[in-house]
C-alpha cells in the first residue's frame, strides 16, 4: 500500500547557509530555500529547541556546563581527588573520552555527555545540562518533545537514534519507510565535524556535502516507492565561522586574585565566558579583565534577542561573547583552536542556519525555533 504523502526532516548540523550558497547545495531537488537565523549558542542549544520549539530561556540548555555548586551532581567526585592526580595524567584526550564514559554509565546519563577539557577540580562546582536523551520518550522532563507530541497524535513516525552514524541513521530511516512510517526525523551530525576541521579547504566540503547528497537522494528515492508524495526538508542549526583569532582569558582571570567558588565562577565555552559572581568586588575586577579583550558583555536586550535571558541568571550572571572568529582557548571546551567555531553572533554572516525544501515554505518560519511548530503541522497534516 502506498501513502499518499511520506513527510522527511533531515536535521543536518552544521549546514550554513552560507555553504548551501557556496556550494549550490542541492537547488534541483530542493528549489524552496531560506536563510534562518540561528538560535544563540551551540548545537547542544539547538537541539531541544529543534526538538520541543523552545528556547533556551525556556528549556535551561546553553551551554553544556553551568556553575551550580549545590546543585552539581559530581559534588561526590570531591573525595576522590586523590585519585585524579597527577593531573597531565587526567587530561590526555583519550583518557578523558574513557572518563567520560565511565561517568557517563556511573550517573546514569543518557544524553549526550563529554567531559571535554572541564577540569576535574571544578566538576563538583559544575551542573550538565544533557543528562537525558532528548530524542526518546520524556527525554525533555515537564516539556513535551517531539517524539511525545507525535505519539499524542498518534503519528507514524520515525525518528533517528543520535548514536547513530550518518550513513546509519539514513539506513534505518529507509527500513523504517519499509516498515510503513510516513513522517521521519532524521538526525546526522558528521558535517559539523567536518568544518570544525576544514571549514575553509572547498575540496574537502564539497566531498561531504556530495556524501550528503547521495544519502539524500537514496532516502528520497526510498519514500518515492511508498508514497504518492515525498515532502522532503532539510533544516540545520547554525553555520560554521572561520578561526579569526584565539585569546586566552582562562589565564588572565587565574591571575586575578579572585578565588574560582569563592569569589566568582566561570564557563569558559568556545566563543564566551559566562561569569557568576559571588560578590562585587569579583564583578568589577573581571569588568576591568574583560577590556583587553575583542568582544562585548551581553546586554539584557541582547540576551531577550537571542531567547536566553533568564532571571535566576542560571546561564551567568554576565556573557561575554567573543567577536566572530576569535576562539577561547584553551576553553573548558578545548586546548587547541580549530578552523571553524559556531557559537557567535546570529547576525554573523557564517552564522545563519538553513532551511531546504522541495515543497513552497511558509513565511513564519525564520528561526531555528520555528521549526518544531512547522513539523509539528506538517505531521498534522499526513
Ligand atoms: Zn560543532
Amino acid at each position: 500500500m502506498k501513502h499518499k504523502t511520506i513527510e522527511i526532516f533531515l536535521f543536518i548540523d552544521a549546514l550554513g547557509w552560507k555553504i548551501v550558497n557556496d556550494h549550490h547545495f542541492l537547488t534541483g531537488l530542493l528549489p524552496h530555500r531560506r536563510r534562518i537565523d540561528m538560535q544563540f549558542g551551540y548545537s547542544c542549544s539547538a537541539i531541544p529547541t529543534i526538538l520541543s520549539g523552545k528556547t533556551p530561556a525556556e528549556h535551561g540548555h546553553l551551554g553544556l556546563f553551568r556553575f551550580a555548586p549545590e546543585e552539581s551532581p559530581f559534588k561526590s567526585l570531591a573525595r576522590l581527588a586523590w585519585l585524579f592526580k597527577p593531573a597531565s595524567f587526567w587530561n590526555r584526550g583519550r583518557v578523558r573520552h574513557h572518563l567520560s564514559k565511565v561517568l557517563k554509565k556511573f550517573y546514569g546519563f543518557t544524553g549526550y555527555f563529554q567531559l571535554y577539557r572541564m577540569p576535574l577540580w571544578k566538576l563538583k562546582f559544575v551542573d550538565y545540562c544533557e543528562k537525558r536523551n532528548l530524542f526518546v520518550a520524556g527525554g525533555m522532563e515537564n516539556i513535551a518533545n517531539l517524539h511525545d507530541t507525535l505519539s499524542k497524535k498518534g503519528v507514524n513516525f520515525h525518528i533517528s537514534d543520535w548514536h547513530l552514524s550518518d550513513a546509519e541513521n539514513c539506513l534505518a530511516a529507509e527500513k523504517a519507510i519499509e516498515k510503513g512510517k510516513n513522517f521521519l526525523f532524521v538526525y546526522t551530525a558528521s558535517f559539523d565535524g567536518v568544518l570544525h576541521d576544514r571549514v575553509g579547504d572547498d575540496k574537502a566540503v564539497k566531498e561531504k556535502l556530495d556524501e550528503i547528497q547521495k544519502l539524500v537522494e537514496s532516502l528520497y528515492r526510498k519514500a518515492e516507492k511508498y508514497a504518492e508524495s515525498v515532502q522532503f526538508t532539510i533544516i540545520s542549526d547554525h553555520g560554521m565561522t572561520p578561526l579569526a583569532g584565539t585569546v586566552d582569558i582562562m589565564d588572565k582571570v587565574a591571575q586575578s586574585g579572585l578565588v574560582f567558588g569563592k569569589d566568582y565562577g566561570v564557563c569558559y565555552d568556545s566563543t564566551m565566558a559566562r561569569f557568576y559572581y559571588l560578590n562585587d568586588n569579583a564583578r568589577s575586577v573581571i569588568a576591568e579583565i574583560m577590556k583587553e579583550f575583542p568582544g562585548h558583555f551581553l546586554s539584557k536586550e541582547e540576551e531577550l534577542k537571542y531567547r536566553i535571558y533568564r532571571s535566576d541568571r542560571a546561564f551567568g550572571d554576565e556573557i561575554f561573547l567573543l567577536d566572530a572568529g576569535i576562539q577561547i582557548v584553551p576553553s573548558d571546551m578545548g586546548g587547541i583552536p580549530l578552523n571553524g567555531m559556531h557559537g557567535f553572533a546570529p547576525e554573523n554572516e557564517h552564522s545563519f542556519a538553513a532551511l531546504l525544501s522541495n515543497r513552497e515554505l511558509p513565511e513564519k518560519i525564520e528561526h531555528v525555533a520555528d521549526y518544531f511548530n512547522f513539523m509539528i503541522e506538517r505531521a498534522e497534516k499526513l
